[in-house]
């Protein structure tokens, strides 16, 4: 994760640039404020800053040997603590998941998380273990970095037992060391935890960084970006979430897939029933379907790449990506978006749409089993 991917607080950014520039690091910070702002994603970045080896002015570098095993969350000085489903389990156990789950998105919300872990009403949980986890790694030396850093994401989760054990390891001097608290509710934390942190509060998002992350990422129109950040109220997951449950996306989703399974079945019957339907729909609905059958197709592609960092898609459409990346090779992605993009300028020029439709559909079924 680098700055340059989060979603905008640049006053965090810069402070937080400025610490390591000038080797003020804090060894303990409590990154806090609203869900959906961005806390988690910032202490990974932050993370990968200070360990990145040619680090620039404003950013890591991406590409140094230590980047790379942080863009896989799997550098061996970087550590995570996070709430799982019950006293007995520890984080460990739930590693491969975990980096899974952020390699999709670092913008992870705590339900989600749980909902990837444990099934039905659990509760999530840092437990006693934990900390005798968090004394046992970091006894040991930096293995690469100049820095151990520990990401414990959530921190009010945790049962007493680990809260005043956590307390007793931050009230040691240890060298080296940072530790990232990154917490949605620090009021449900120890006083005396807080008191030895340095705090950071995230505020809400910016309107306008939202909803140009809404146009990037999810290929949202500009004048929808802006009204969904409008209501999200600074947080990402409800911009998402406002997005998702949209009739229009939804109505998008649902033909889109259709569209492909018919292509990729050569139901060419089926595929003249699809082309009449969205004859139907006028021609500002047809260019944003056109808009929407892109962004799925790139979303596709960059999985194919194994970009996955880069997908950002609500958990619906994500699932569809990932059975349909295969398919969508180097090879045929450009003439993908050529005919797409051709079906779009087309439909602008008022050509008839049960003719454009029904062309595009049957070039995408030679272009699948090419
Ligand atoms: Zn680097």
């Amino acid at each position: 994760m680098q700055f340059k991917n989060i979603i905008g607080q640049e006053a965090i950014k810069e402070r937080l640039i400025r610490s390591v520039r000038e080797k003020r690091i804090p060894h303990a910070q409590l990154f806090h404020g609203p869900e959906g702002t961005g806390k988690l994603a910032m202490a990974l970045a932050y993370a990968q800053f200070i360990s990145c080896t040619q680090r620039t002015e404003t950013d890591s570098c991406g590409v140094c040997p230590s980047c790379i095993k942080y863009q896989k969350l799997a550098h061996p000085d970087l550590h995570f603590v996070f709430p799982v489903a019950g006293s007995s389990e520890r984080s460990e156990d739930h590693l491969p998941t975990w980096r899974t789950r952020l390699m999709q998105s670092p913008y992870l919300s705590y339900n989600e998380w749980l909902s990837s872990i444990a099934s039905e009403n659990k509760q999530g949980i840092i437990g006693k273990t934990e900390s005798e986890e968090i004394i046992r790694k970091l006894a040991f030396k930096t293995f690469e970095s100049d820095y151990k850093i520990l990401i414990m994401w959530l921190p009010e989760k945790m049962n007493s037992v680990a809260a005043n054990k956590l307390l007793k390891i931050l009230e040691e001097p240890w060298e080296f060391t940072v530790f990232l608290l990154v917490s949605n509710q620090p009021n449900f934390l120890l006083s005396t935890i807080l008191s030895r942190t340095q705090a950071l509060s995230f505020p809400p998002i910016a309107e306008q960084a939202l909803s140009l992350a809404l146009t990037t990422n999810l290929s949202i129109e500009k004048n929808r970006a802006d009204e969904l950040a409008k209501l999200a109220q600074g947080n990402y997951f409800q911009a998402i979430q406002g997005w998702q449950s949209s009739e229009e996306n939804k109505l998008h989703f649902e033909r889109f897939t259709q569209w492909m399974r018919l292509a990729y079945q050569k139901n060419v019957i089926e595929l003249h029933r699809i082309s009449e339907e969205l004859a139907g729909a006028g021609r500002e609905a047809q260019k944003q379907f056109l808009v929407y059958a892109l962004k799925m197709i790139r979303q596709s592609f960059m999985l194919n790449q194994q970009q996955k960092e880069l997908v950002y898609l609500p958990k619906e459409e994500r699932t569809f990506v990932d059975r349909f990346a295969p398919f969508i090779k180097s090879t045929i992605v450009a003439p993908l978006y050529e005919e797409l993009n051709k079906a779009s300028y087309h439909i602008e020029r008022n050509g008839n749409p049960k003719i454009i439709f029904l062309d595009t559909s049957l070039r995408i079924i030679q272009l699948l089993h090419s």
